[in-house]
């Protein structure tokens, strides 16, 4: 038998603390059964979802090839603790260094996103000597007291007395800079940063790292312009600085490159990676060189689940599904056309400012109008509910709330993505 999902949602809300995102919306979705594109509520009601679950459904739910692995895995081994070698410890770790930007060789496991990040900018201050972080407005590095300290929104800290650990610049925007009329916002962003970092009264200690999403996720599928990784790489260069890339939304394929710093051949000294990489299952990862990954005294990091064995099968596999099925290049494919399409349908909607993405990584800017530029939230929270109605599910994001995202799995069949569009289009026309 199975519950309404009425039932499920009062279940919860009767005896979970609160805090969580699930309770943001009144009525949000139950989720019971997941395929491919599609998400299935409590009463068998199917969802096109375009938004792969935050962003992680990269190779698809519950992908055939992905499923047995976790299955034949189960039957063998599924806790090995991190302390004791693996094959399968191994297997991942090569995968994940033949999928690496060239010269990152060096692995170290992490469960979640923001326990990476939290390891990355670890390792950049323990190979520099420096303890400051230099990031940027609309960073989102992840939840724990330990991430959230490099989150751009201080409402994420506010609540738990946690302090910021941060010097933020802005992200250059191209859309909403606060520049954006004066020049080019990459520009202007890496002219601050050369006098914060070279000039001796700044009031900005030398930093161990910079880190950065090269294309901004949570903060509205933002692409900064060309020449700013670059920009930013030849600085870290001249000021002693670690480039620490934070992949874990944009990368694994999501951009329609394996990382989205590829756009750009720019190549950090750590990446983190994250969400998709697992296949569904909790995965993430620092990859970075040798010289700043070897320092470290046995158990200076760690924790009970990070070598999982389930993960692992589950992590391999999504990576061999992704590099044979070509689904990198179809993310850039699908990406492309679809970009096509909601300029086309959106041409004449003053409503959406901007219509921006690379891959299946897709923002909608939803405006007042396109002259003020003024972000309407609200309407971007009534058109994501509308379109839930009607069996579709988008992301919404952006430092104002108000940037509809779409990042939908992969191997989503080309009619059917249309047909999402069109009702995205749809939606937005109301
Ligand atoms: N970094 C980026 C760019 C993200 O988008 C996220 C999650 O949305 C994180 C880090 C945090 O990852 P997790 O939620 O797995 O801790």
């Amino acid at each position: 038998m199975t519950a309404s999902s009425e039932s499920v949602r009062a279940r919860i809300r009767a005896v979970e603390g609160t805090g969580m995102r699930t309770f943001w919306e009144p009525e949000p979705l139950v989720w019971a059964r997941t395929e491919g594109c599609h998400v299935w509520d409590a009463e068998g009601r199917a969802h096109l979802d375009l938004y792969a679950g935050f962003a992680v459904a990269n190779v698809g739910y519950c992908h055939p090839r992905v499923t047995e692995a976790i299955r034949q895995q189960a039957g063998v081994m599924t806790h090995c603790p991190s302390a004791a070698p693996s094959e399968l410890r191994a297997e991942l770790h090569e995968r994940l260094l033949a999928i690496a930007p060239p010269s990152l060789d060096r692995v170290l496991l992490a469960v979640t996103g923001a326990m990476a990040n939290e390891t990355a900018i670890q390792l950049a201050r323990s190979a520099t000597g420096r303890r400051n972080v230099i990031t940027f407005a609309g960073t989102y590095p992840g939840r724990t007291v330990g991430a959230v300290r490099f989150a751009g929104k201080h409402a994420y800290r506010e609540q738990f007395g946690v302090a910021v650990d941060a010097h933020f610049v802005p992200y250059p925007d191209p859309y909403r800079s606060p520049w954006a009329d004066d020049g080019d916002p990459g520009d202007l962003v890496l002219r601050l940063l050369q006098e914060a970092l070279t000039d001796p009264a700044s009031g900005v200690e030398p930093p161990a790292c910079v880190l950065v999403e090269p294309i901004q996720g949570n903060g509205g599928v933002v692409i900064p312009p060309d020449g700013f990784l670059a920009g930013l790489r030849d600085l870290c260069d001249r000021t002693g600085t670690l480039l620490v890339f934070d992949e874990i939304q944009c990368g694994f394929g999501r951009s329609g490159r394996m990382w989205a710093s590829e756009h750009e051949g720019i190549v950090p000294d750590l990446m983190t990676v994250g969400k998709g990489i697992g296949g569904g299952l909790p995965l993430a990862a620092v990859l970075g060189r040798s010289e700043l990954m070897t320092r470290w005294k046995p158990d200076a990091v760690t924790s009970t689940f990070l070598a999982n064995a389930l993960t692992a099968a589950a992590g391999c596999e999504a990576i061999d599904v992704l590099r044979e099925e070509g689904l990198v290049e179809r993310s850039a494919r699908l990406g492309s056309s679809a970009l096509a399409r909601l300029n086309g349908g959106l041409a004449d909607n003053q409503s959406v400012g901007d219509v921006r993405g690379r891959g299946l990584f897709l923002g909608l800017e939803v405006v007042r109008d396109r002259t003020s530029r003024e972000p309407d939230p609200e309407r971007a929270s009534r058109v994501q509910v509308a379109l839930r109605r009607t069996g579709v599910l988008v992301g919404r994001g952006g430092r104002h709330g108000n940037v509809l995202v779409l990042a939908p799995p992969f191997v989503i069949e080309e009619d059917v993505l249309d047909s999402g569009l069109d009702a995205v289009v749809q939606a937005l026309r109301a």
